[in-house]
């Protein structure tokens, strides 16, 4: 078998979030400059353009920006069922009719209609764990398909402060 090669790509972006239930400081409204770096693995190609490569850092960046960057950076991160989401949207027929169920299809959903600009609902409370569970599934099927199905996404590491980090999935 061909060795298998780890390739990372990082990126930065500014948003807010909060943590509905916990019990300290960070159910507040906050923020963080995220970085997000995305691990992904797999043997290198043997033709084309990607040649000698697990997958080009250009289309991984540009997947990446499409899929986090374009929905979350600048933005409030805030779990549908966090009862202080509805607030923040003028219409409640909207939330209900529109957004709950764009979340419930796609795990998350940016509008920027909202009372206070641009936010991002997602399915799970905005944890740094939840995070990177939530960008995996999104970014999964693009790695394999920029890649000539050849690499896989192996991790997503969201760093909350350079401090924090969460890891999806572990490997043992
Ligand atoms: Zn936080």
């Amino acid at each position: 078998m061909s060795p298998h090669y780890l390739i990372e790509c990082r990126i930065e972006f500014d948003a807010g979030h909060r943590i509905t239930h916990h019990g300290s400081k960070c159910r507040n409204l906050h923020g963080h400059r995220y970085t997000v770096v995305a691990v992904c693995s797999g043997p290198l190609i043997t033709t084309g353009e990607q040649q000698g490569m697990v997958i080009d850092f250009d289309f991984l960046r540009e997947e990446m920006n499409k899929t986090i960057m374009e929905c979350c950076d600048h933005t409030m991160m805030l779990w549908i069922d966090d009862p202080l989401a509805q607030n923040f949207i003028d219409d409640p027929k909207r939330f209900e009719n529109e957004i709950r169920p764009e979340v419930a299809k796609n795990g998350g959903y940016r509008t920027d209609q909202s009372l206070v600009g641009a936010l991002y609902f997602m399915s799970a409370v905005p944890t740094a764990e939840n995070l990177a569970a939530h960008w995996f599934e999104k970014l999964h099927p693009k790695v394999r398909e920029r890649s000539g199905h050849q690499a896989q996404l192996h991790q997503i590491k969201v760093y909350e402060t350079p401090e924090f980090i969460a890891v999806y999935p572990a490997y043992s």
